[in-house]
């Protein structure tokens, strides 16, 4: 016997408006995913819907709706600006789209060797093996191609996305993600985890997932039994909202912790819903009370109709100030951008480091305590030379300001910078060009 019907403790039988459904039911994930929520009619009878919501809700809206029973039975049905509620529940807002939000703001598709692979850091890849999830996020920084019942990825798009990691040697990590991937069919799922295991410079495999929040009755025995199978399995958890860790959540994360499942979480900065201090705080203190470690809290990307959710990163900020040491180091997350462009995720943080001379450092803690760090004063460089690890080369290109502190390059120029300067050095240096060049 599964762990799966067992009962979340308290619960006799399923919350309103649902009372009348069978708990056998109500736990059942494909009953779960089968009454998903998207009209107005359905909503109406779950929460009182406001006028703005109403709206949205009356013309075809540009992003789907679904919602899980589940899910909906959290939003608080008299609070328009429940958290719950606001995550999942178009507005007008939504069909407001800025001058700086685009389609694909952080460049994945230039990104993308094979459709649905995308390839941006040297030594991991991101592989998208669905457009489904089991509830849609209305700030998706995927719209532009999640929700789509008729654009699935096909067997065929798998293949060529294997067939190009199986190629590429200096991918050792595969995310795959979507979309959700625990929405596939379990066999499908386990498959590309198969033939990723087949692969043998692929060393870790991540799960992105939004399931145990919006669906954690699919988290059974059945699919942990076969997730177990493919270790290392890494999985991050998008979170963020302390009132999504239910006991329900509680058990699906339970048992993929039991499993060996490393569990990370990741969380979107949305205004209204979680930019506050203490709503993270209590985020991410319930999160590493349920084996959870937080992993990113993101700066809310440029996706068209999302200007109602950005906050700015003063914020973000100002929220990781309230983190580091107020709580355990585990608990905090690293705040990040991903770059609008392509640039990837970039690290955003409160400054601790006031001021350095040769022998000291200075540096501030999160109670306003300033000290110093005696530096030592005779230091044996490490040496590169001889150091086995710094032998292996890099993909050219992708040195960073690392390349540089290695030597190994001595200067990164923006495009069009080397003509630009050529230029210049001509029109005013050229008597002495050929001592320049020789
Ligand atoms: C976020 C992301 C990754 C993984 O980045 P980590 O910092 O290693 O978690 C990989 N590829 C793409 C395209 C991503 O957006």
């Amino acid at each position: 016997m599964g762990r799966e019907i067992e009962e979340p403790p308290g619960r006799r039988r399923p919350p309103h408006p649902w009372e009348e459904v069978p708990l056998e039911q109500w736990n059942d994930w494909r009953w779960q995913l089968t009454h998903r929520l998207n009209s107005k009619e359905e909503l109406s009878k779950v929460i009182n819907l406001t006028p703005e919501e109403e709206e949205a809700l009356s013309v075809p809206s540009r992003f789907r709706v679904d919602i899980t029973p589940y899910f909906a039975s959290l939003m608080d049905p008299d609070d328009p600006n429940c958290p719950i509620r606001r995550q999942v529940v178009p507005t007008v807002k939504e069909f407001f789209i800025s001058p700086e939000e685009v389609e694909d703001s952080l460049a994945e598709d230039a990104h993308s060797p094979v459709p649905g692979l995308v390839h941006r850091y040297p030594d991991r890849v991101l592989m998208l093996v669905t457009t489904q999830c089991a509830s849609y996020c209305r700030y998706c920084t995927r719209s532009r191609i999640v929700g789509n019942p008729r654009a699935q990825f096909s067997i065929a798009d798998y293949e060529r996305q294997l067939a190009y990691i199986a190629s590429n040697p200096q991918v050792r990590d595969v995310l795959i993600s979507g979309g959700d991937p625990l929405t596939l069919p379990q066999h499908i799922l386990e498959m590309i985890l198969k033939k990723l295991r087949e692969i043998p410079h692929v060393e870790v495999i991540r799960i992105g997932t939004r399931v145990p929040v919006f669906l954690p009755q699919r988290i059974n025995e059945e699919l942990v039994g076969m997730l177990r199978r493919y270790h290392p399995l890494w999985m991050n958890i998008h979170f963020n909202h302390p009132k999504e860790i239910t006991p329900e959540v509680e058990r699906a994360l339970s048992l993929l912790a039991d499993a060996g499942i490393p569990l990370g979480s990741q969380s979107v900065l949305l205004a209204g819903i979680n930019d506050c201090p203490n709503v993270i705080l209590a985020l991410v203190r319930k999160l590493v009370k349920n084996r959870v470690r937080p992993y990113y809290l993101y700066q809310c990307d440029l996706v068209p109709g999302t200007s109602h959710f950005r906050t700015p990163v003063a914020k973000g900020i100002e929220i990781m100030e309230a983190l580091r040491g107020h709580t355990s180091g585990f608990a905090i997350p690293s705040y990040v951008i991903d770059m609008p462009g392509g640039g990837g995720k970039v690290p955003i943080s409160p400054n601790y480091l006031l001021s350095m001379s040769e022998s000291k450092v200075v540096l501030r803690n999160y109670e306003g305590f300033i000290g110093a760090y005696t530096q030592p004063s005779s230091y044996k460089p490490h040496d590169p030379q001889t150091c086995p690890y710094c032998q292996s080369a890099r993909e050219s290109g992708q040195e960073g300001i690392a390349g540089i502190l290695a030597g190994k390059v001595n200067s990164l120029a923006p495009q069009g910078w080397e003509e630009v300067h050529r230029r210049r050095l001509e029109v005013i240096v050229q008597p002495r060009e050929a001592e320049v060049k020789g």
